[in-house]
């Protein structure tokens, strides 16, 4: 039995607490905001520590498969907390979907406001027996003081010094474990970050009968210069998210509840999300970038002890709905490998759960890079208006994909597998047929096939409305 402090009690954090109490390990969490979850979570659950806790959050095929395999409890405690049962391909118009087929089911998933998942994890965590003590803040790492590979011992918190022999960030997108390393005397972690990012600009609607609106198209709609996302939630409720790059100044306005409205309303496929009563304002969001860690530089960790789970490991552009699955699938990995090691051994843990995690979820993470970084390009060439023409032929190819998936069902199911983080591209592309359906279907289909404004109407749309109509929240509440 290892003793482990995990930092950060939000989505990695509870997944890789519960996995690692089901393998008999002693699991406390360490989380900085007091606030204990509510019956009501999205209307009085205070959670500052987590930016993007009233901003929408879908999840996928992929997320709701790991949970149930690994955390049954957990599951049925979201089943149980109102989260929505909804299967993409299955909600779509039949003459997109095609007939049944087989495995169909495979696309289902649950999906819930972030507060209301949120606070089902923490009830399971807490009903398995996870120890977890909201109000107190890790401000740095206690070490053995070794050089040059200090070995970590515990965590210096706000409540005094905690002893561990494995401490488990779980922090987020702001983790500062590489400051405390480096302060404890460690060579820097290895860092990329990608150079600019996407903006959200989001917004909660709840219908008066319960009921979601008919679901028309895609989670994610890609148009000219920005992203269109309809995301169904518990209880009667929903999310429109438009998702716009970090340089285009022009689509600022979008932040005004008029203005916001009135650009959804230009989506055919989008518009109908709106008929409902809104239960926040534009929330908004930015910097949104891909950034990843390495805590092994040149063959050699930068300590031990200590490792970094999801986002304070890897993060990346939110659009494509993937954080909370790299999280569930990264604590799989480590409770994998301690099964195989044991914290024991400190060198080979952290040296292991890096080669796991090179294997396993970084190629994940590069094929989310791969996808931000031409999309981001692509709606950065919409703005400049010099069309974005890469050489790059998996972008070309994702493209048609996308643009044959609302032709032809088995393209459509293609698109879904991935999009679900269910099957790679070059599984996909595998199958039988499905390349040269997709070559002649979705080549010489419009660079963005589903109807929508061009830019330039869109920017009246932008332009005309008066500002200040309705004022908008910065992640507001109602
Ligand atoms: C705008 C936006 C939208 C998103 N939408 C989706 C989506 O649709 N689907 C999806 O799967 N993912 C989505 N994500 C990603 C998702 O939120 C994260 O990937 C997921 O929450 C896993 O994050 P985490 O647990 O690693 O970090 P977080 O959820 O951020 O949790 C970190 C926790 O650590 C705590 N903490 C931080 N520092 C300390 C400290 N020093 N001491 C103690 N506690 C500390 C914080 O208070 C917090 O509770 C979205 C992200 C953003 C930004």
């Amino acid at each position: 039995m290892t003793t482990t402090t995990i930092l950060g009690a939000g989505l990695a954090g509870l997944t890789t607490a519960m996995m690692l109490h089901r393998d008999g390990h002693e699991v406390t969490v360490l989380e900085r905001d007091p606030a204990v979850p509510t019956d009501r979570p999205w209307d009085d659950w205070d959670r500052p520590g987590v930016n993007q806790f009233r901003l929408p959050h879908y999840l996928l095929p992929r997320w709701w498969a790991e949970l149930r395999a690994e955390l049954p409890d957990a599951a049925a405690a979201v089943r149980a907390a109102g989260a929505v049962v909804i299967n993409p391909l299955a909600a779509l118009p039949a003459e997109i979907r095609g007939p049944d087929r087989d495995d169909d089911d495979r696309f289902a998933t649950v999906t819930a406001r972030r507060p209301v998942l949120e606070a089902a994890l923490a009830a399971a965590a807490t009903a398995a027996g996870v120890t977890i003590r909201r109000g107190v803040r890790v401000v740095g790492v206690r070490t053995d003081g070794r050089h040059p590979v200090p070995r970590v011992i515990g965590v210096i918190t706000t409540a005094g010094p905690v002893s561990a022999d494995l401490v488990i960030d779980c922090g987020g997108r702001r983790s500062a474990l590489p400051a405390w390393l480096a302060a404890a005397g460690a060579r820097p972690v290895a860092e990329e970050r990608s150079d600019a990012g996407f903006v959200y600009y989001a917004r909660h609607f709840r219908s008066p009968h319960g009921r979601l609106p008919e679901i028309r198209s895609m989670v994610i709609q890609p148009y000219e210069s920005l992203s269109v996302l309809t995301l169904p939630a518990d209880h009667g409720t929903w999310s429109v998210v438009l998702t716009t790059s970090g340089k285009d100044r022009a689509l600022r306005g979008l932040r005004e509840p008029a203005t916001w409205s009135a650009v959804v309303s230009r989506y055919p496929a989008a518009a109908a999300w709106l008929g409902a009563e809104p239960i926040s304002g534009v929330d908004v969001m930015a910097g949104l970038e891909d950034r990843l860690r390495r805590y092994v530089v040149d063959g050699l960790p930068v300590a031990t002890g200590v490792v970094a789970v999801g986002d304070a490991w890897a993060c990346t552009n939110p659009s494509l709905g993937r954080g909370a699955s790299f999280a569930i699938i990264h604590a799989r990995v480590l409770r994998d490998v301690l099964r195989e090691v044991g914290a024991a051994d400190h060198d080979k843990l952290v040296r292991r759960f890096d080669e796991a995690t090179a294997q396993v979820v970084e190629p994940l993470y590069r094929a989310t890079n791969f996808v931000d970084t031409h999309r981001l390009a692509e709606i950065d060439g919409d703005v400049a208006g010099v069309p974005y023409r890469p050489d790059d032929l998996r972008w070309l190819a994702s493209k048609a994909l996308f643009a044959a998936a609302l032709r032809d069902p088995g393209a459509l199911r293609g698109y879904l597998s991935i999009s679900s983080f269910l099957n790679t591209p070059d599984e996909v592309f595998a199958t039988p047929g499905l390349r040269d359906r997709v070559l002649a279907l979705g080549m010489p289909a419009p660079q963005y096939p589903l109807p929508g404004p061009s830019r330039a109407e869109l920017l009246d749309a932008v332009t005309a409305l008066p500002h200040g109509a309705e004022t908008s929240g910065h992640c507001g509440r109602r």
